[in-house]
């Protein structure tokens, strides 16, 4: 708690105990019934990095009033006399971490916010969860953003995919209550089904995308997209679909594919039987073969972006026949689409694995998207920031520091431009303006 030396203000001086620190405020600072919190929180002379790709400015003052960044400015700004001040000399902000391929619903909401309060401690500030129960997630993404519990914002998606998928214990368990395929979040789509209004039906959920998972054909991916444009709903996909390509997605509109070794698909024949998917033809098809390189001009070109998940299907398997030659077929793909130009979203799969890593997965997604994938520092930093945001749709709110945007920062105590593993440095966590540790 080194950094609360250096506070300036008033109550700093008549406040003793540090739990007084954290929640004075001005009663203006009390939102929707949540915890209070600082009105006014400076964090002074700290060397940023924004996430925009600009480098690194020392010597940065930044202003957050009600969770919201007011000024990034020059050290010496007028520091308001309510402001908790936090010292940032020596330390390296950076934006608040995006997961961006989290699943947190699959066990009980008592777990789910356990595994949060994990993943806020250890720098991740949004979650993205790719299918799962909406209404469990619903609730907390409700009770995150009202201040009831310490938990990233959750941002989440309603899934859609063909018939066969529906006996999958993941999905079953996911809509309980409901018809398997019935669910609004987790839908059974045919070429007979009326989109329009399952594509309502999957935007009432609240989700900011569709998602579609599997046993989906071109055709009907074409059609569930432009029907969700028309609504104004985002799609993402699973890099493969079945018997649907990843390139018949990229036409279609999807704005992001999960998974990158599943973009072996490109180079193979259709196949129906989505329980294929993680194996392919990885010694076939080259990563940097014609079909796969069309595939990564197109997503450059219509800016769809890659969320590789490494270590998930890498690492995280068993050391078998079928992963010793995807791992490195992902891995290249990956630099691949990095070297073209593809907007890259870090995401785990996972978020928390505490026998592996007592910080949430991501730092060592970012670690293997640089030593494995060869993105930069730098490109690995905006992968779980701005990259991220865009990939949900809210970077108008989320993912850089900027004037206007949502108080989400870490205070790290060595730059990660310098080793990425340095995003494990945590010195503060910052969610909506306030000090989190
Ligand atoms: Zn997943």
């Amino acid at each position: 708690m080194a950094w609360l030396r250096g506070m300036l203000s008033v109550r700093a001086i008549i406040f003793t105990s540090l739990a007084a620190l954290l929640l004075s405020t001005a009663p203006a600072a009390v939102q929707r019934g949540g915890p209070r919190r600082p009105a006014v929180l400076v964090v002074r002379d700290v060397t940023l990095i924004d996430g925009t790709g600009a480098a690194a400015t020392p010597h940065v003052t930044i202003v957050a009033r009600d969770g919201v960044i007011a000024s990034i400015g020059e050290a010496g700004v007028d520091v308001p006399a309510d402001a908790t001040v936090v010292d940032g000399a020596g330390k390296v902000a950076i934006p608040g971490l995006f997961d961006a391929h989290v699943h947190v619903t699959g066990s009980t909401h008592a777990a789910a916010v356990d595994e949060l309060e994990r993943a806020l401690a250890g720098g991740v500030t949004s979650v993205w969860d790719m299918a799962g129960d909406a209404r469990m997630a619903s609730e907390l993404a409700r009770e995150a953003s009202a201040g009831e519990i310490r938990a990233p914002t959750v941002y989440y998606v309603a899934l859609m995919a063909g018939p066969p998928f529906f006996t999958d214990p993941r999905v079953l368990g996911a809509s309980r209550g409901f018809e398997p395929g019935t669910a609004p979040w987790a839908q059974a789509a045919t070429a007979a089904t009326d989109l329009p209004r399952a594509v309502a039906a999957a935007r009432g959920t609240g989700a900011s995308s569709l998602k579609l998972y599997a046993a989906l054909d071109g055709d009907l991916v074409r059609r569930i997209t432009a029907e969700a444009r028309v609504q104004g709903l985002r799609v993402v996909a699973h890099a493969t679909v079945f018997p649907a390509k990843p390139g018949d997605l990229v036409d279609a509109g999807v704005t992001m594919l999960a998974h990158a070794a599943y973009l072996v698909w490109e180079g193979t024949p259709a196949s129906t039987d989505y329980t294929k998917r993680a194996s392919g033809d990885f010694a076939g098809v080259a990563p940097d073969s014609p079909a796969i390189e069309r595939l990564l001009a197109s997503m450059r070109e219509k800016s769809v972006a890659l969320n590789p998940t490494l270590w998930v299907l890498g690492e995280r398997q068993a050391d078998d026949a079928v992963n010793r030659a995807r791992t490195p077929w992902m891995y290249a793909v990956t630099r691949r689409a990095n070297a073209l130009g593809v907007p890259i979203v870090a995401g785990t799969d996972g978020l928390t694995d505490r026998a592996r890593d007592p910080l949430p997965m991501l730092h060592h997604e970012l670690e293997l998207l640089v030593t494995r994938a060869g993105l930069t520092p730098m490109q690995a930093l905006q992968s779980a920031t701005q990259n991220a945001a865009r990939a949900i749709g809210v970077e108008g709110v989320r993912g850089t520091i900027e004037a206007g945007k949502a108080a989400d920062l870490l205070l790290l105590d060595a730059s990660p431009l310098d080793d990425i593993t340095n995003t494990r440095k945590i010195h503060a966590v910052i969610k909506d303006g306030r000090a989190i540790r």
